[in-house]
């Protein structure tokens, strides 16, 4: 069993996911900041108050006071935090000249460049890089871990980086089309995430998994 074969058998059994659900890249961007430790439709209902008071830019952020922000956003939960993210994180935008100059931007520059932005660790800038730039780059979360090492695949206490480069790298040495390993990466993440909470839960339904033959953690 590779990352690659397990990616099949999800892909075989639950189809494309079309990730991420957005209009925009930059809905995308807001996303992930607002996905941090909350459900995605508690994200859904603060980026419907965003569209509807029109505050769907960058500076459009900037220009409001954060006790506003923070109110629209409030039922993405801890909206003073996020509000603050979002401010930092949108300030980093603008000073690096937006999403089109961001585009043209390798890849490591783009990854460590929202890594400096306070508020932004791993997962969330992957989620931006991944999804709103197109960039090969394997999000890990805690699905993730705890799918993997229910297969055996990993240990779960690995670091990020360290499981990062193992799936990009094992991946990679068999998928050689940059365009191709974007939607791999891709569908890869809404899968992992759609199987984790479906039937690899917590108490796992393992008599419904269609990895169930090659896990050893089947019961
Ligand atoms: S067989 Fe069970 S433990 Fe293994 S991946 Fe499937 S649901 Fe998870």
């Amino acid at each position: 069993m590779t990352f690659l074969s397990v990616y099949k058998t999800l892909f075989k059994h639950y189809g494309p996911q079309h990730w991420w659900p957005a209009e925009t890249a930059f809905e995308v961007m807001i996303g992930a900041v607002l996905t941090q430790n909350t459900a995605w439709s508690n994200v859904e209902k603060a980026i419907a108050n965003l569209k509807q008071a029109g505050v769907v830019s960058a500076a459009k952020i900037l220009a409001m006071p954060a006790a506003d922000l923070g109110a629209l956003i409030r039922p993405a939960g801890c909206f003073n935090v996020k509000a603050r993210r979002l401010r930092n994180f949108c300030s980093w935008f603008l000073a690096q000249g937006g999403e089109k100059l961001l585009n043209n931007v390798d890849d490591d520059v783009l990854r460590s460049g929202l890594l400096s932005v306070n508020g932004v660790g791993p997962e969330t800038a992957d989620d931006m890089v991944l999804y709103a730039f197109n960039r090969p780059v394997f999000i890990i979360d805690a699905y993730t871990r705890r799918v993997f090492s229910r297969l055996g695949l990993i240990a779960a206490d690995e670091g990020y980086e360290h499981l990062r480069h193992q799936f990009e790298s094992q991946i990679s040495s068999e998928i050689k089309q940059h365009n191709e390993l974007v939607n791999i990466f891709n569908e890869y993440h809404a899968l992992i995430v759609l199987h984790a909470k479906d039937v690899c839960r917590k108490n796992p339904r393992c008599s419904e998994c269609c990895l169930r033959s090659q896990c050893p953690a089947a019961k």
